[in-house]
């Protein structure tokens, strides 16, 4: 489950933290994107909260083609969409987002 998390995050072109960090003898900074880190700061959870899925995916462009290729892959009627992808907590819209944008070249 996790590893899916970091999979969207990645792909949405951000650094999972806390990976691997060093202490440079005033803060812990990450060893990929030399930013500073809280050691004890958690990485976002996707799956208990989709909301955060649509957030980053409506900040790209391609956003519409996401949207449309939601629909496409299943016929949603609203309360299906709703309980499908926004209700749900096991992780079923990152899981499309990510399907999406492996199969789906972004257009920036
Ligand atoms: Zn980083």
């Amino acid at each position: 489950m996790n590893d899916k998390n970091r999979e969207f995050h990645e792909l949405i072109e951000k650094c999972w933290h806390p990976g691997d960090v060093w202490w440079d003898g005033t803060q812990y900074l990450c060893e990929k994107c030399k930013q500073p880190v809280d050691e004890n700061a958690t990485n976002s959870d996707y799956a208990a909260d989709p909301s955060l899925v649509l957030r980053e995916m409506r900040t790209r462009d391609g956003y519409d083609n996401f949207l449309r290729y939601l629909q496409q892959s299943h016929w949603l009627e609203i309360d299906e969409f709703l309980d499908d992808y926004i209700l749900d907590t096991t992780g079923k819209l990152r899981d499309k987002a990510i399907e999406f944008m492996r199969e789906v070249i972004w257009h920036r």
